[in-house]
C-alpha cells in the first residue's frame, strides 16, 4: 500500500521528456489500471480530473495498482497547444506505442508506452476536447478484429458512462500497428478506450465530473473498487466520422452538438476573405453532431464536425 509520485525523465539530444506519473499501489493484489491524462495539452477537464482523482483514492481501500499520468505533453500543455507537441509539430496521439530512435515526441510516446501501458490490464487515454472545438462526452474504441478484445473494450466504453459510445471507421487490423494511444493498447491486447469530456480550452466543473465518474466506473468495472457503476445516460453505440470542408476561408458551421441532421440537409457555409460564400455545406447522410469545431479558421480539407450515424 503506498502513493508514489515521480517525474520519469529522458533526454532526447538535448531536450529534456518529462512525464509525471503517480503510482498507487492498493492494500491487496489486483489488475493494474493506468490512466494517461494530457496527451493533448490544452484538453484541461481530462487533465483536472487526473489530478483530481489521485487525491480521492484511498489506497486501503483499492485492489491491484493505479497509475495515473496526469499531463502526457508537458510541453503543449505549457505552451498552451492544440493538438500538437511544440517541439516538433508532432500530435503524440498518432505515435504509439512510439520509438526512443526517432524524432521527441516518438520518444516520449515511447516513454508513456514502456512505462506505464505496456503491462497494464486497462488504460485510458483521456482527453477533453481541444481548443477550437465542441463536443458532446462520447467514448472511443478501435477495432482490432481480435472479437475477445474488441468486445471487452466497447464494455468498458459503455460502463465509462457517456452519452455516446463511437467505434472508429477503420476496417479490423488497420489499427494494428498503433496510433492513438488506446488503439495502440487494444492492438497489444489491453483493455483500453478513449474518453472525451470538456472543451474550448476551458477548465468547466462539468465535464471535470463527467470524467471523475468515468474513471470510478473504471475502477468499479475492473474490480479495484467498490461499488455500482453510476450510468446516468442512455448510450448510443454508433460508428464515427469526420466531415471536413474542401475550400480555404473563413467557416461557420450552422449545427450544434447533438444535433441530429439530415441526408441533404444544409449544415454551414465557407466564405472567402471577402465575405463571399464560395462553398456551401450539405450533410451527406443522416447522421448524429458529436463535435464542431468553433474557430472559423478553416484550411482547405479541414475537419468542421465529427458525425456519428
Ligand atoms: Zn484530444
Amino acid at each position: 500500500m503506498s502513493i508514489r509520485n515521480r517525474i520519469i525523465t529522458a533526454d532526447h539530444g538535448g531536450d529534456a521528456i518529462r512525464v509525471p506519473l503517480i503510482e498507487i499501489s492498493g492494500a491487496s493484489d489486483g489488475p493494474v489500471t493506468s490512466i494517461v491524462a494530457g496527451v493533448h495539452g490544452a484538453e484541461y477537464c481530462g487533465i483536472e480530473a487526473a489530478v483530481r482523482l489521485s487525491r480521492e483514492i484511498d489506497s486501503e481501500r483499492l485492489r491491484g495498482t493505479l497509475r495515473i499520468v496526469t499531463v502526457a505533453n508537458v510541453p503543449g500543455f505549457l505552451g498552451r497547444c492544440e493538438v500538437q507537441c511544440p517541439v516538433d509539430g508532432q500530435n503524440l496521439n498518432r505515435l504509439f506505442p512510439g520509438s526512443a530512435t526517432k524524432d521527441y515526441t516518438d520518444h516520449l510516446a515511447s516513454v508513456i508506452y514502456e512505462n506505464c501501458v505496456r503491462d497494464a490490464d486497462c488504460v485510458l487515454n483521456i482527453h477533453g476536447g481541444d481548443i477550437f472545438e465542441e463536443l458532446v462526452p462520447y467514448t472511443g474504441i478501435g477495432r482490432t478484429g481480435n472479437a475477445q478484445v474488441d468486445e471487452r473494450c466497447r464494455e468498458l466504453g459503455r460502463a465509462y458512462g457517456l452519452p455516446f459510445l463511437l467505434e472508429s471507421g477503420s476496417p479490423p487490423g488497420a489499427v494494428a500497428g498503433g496510433s492513438s494511444l488506446n488503439q495502440a493498447a487494444q492492438a497489444d491486447g489491453i483493455t483500453s478506450i478513449l474518453a472525451e469530456s470538456g472543451g474550448r480550452g476551458l477548465l468547466e466543473e462539468e465535464f471535470v465530473e463527467t470524467h471523475l465518474r468515468g474513471m470510478r466506473n473504471t475502477l468499479k468495472w475492473m474490480d479495484m473498487l467498490d461499488g455500482d457503476l453510476e450510468l446516468p445516460n442512455e448510450v448510443r453505440e454508433l460508428t464515427t466520422d469526420f466531415w471536413r470542408i474542401s475550400s480555404e476561408g473563413i467557416c461557420y458551421p450552422e449545427q450544434a452538438i447533438g444535433d441530429r441532421v439530415r441526408e441533404g440537409q444544409r449544415i454551414g457555409e465557407v466564405k472567402d476573405w471577402f465575405g463571399d460564400t464560395v462553398e456551401e455545406l450539405i450533410a451527406p447522410r443522416d447522421a448524429w453532431i458529436v463535435a464542431v469545431v468553433i474557430t472559423p479558421a478553416a484550411r482547405k480539407d479541414a475537419i468542421v464536425y465529427q458525425v456519428a450515424f
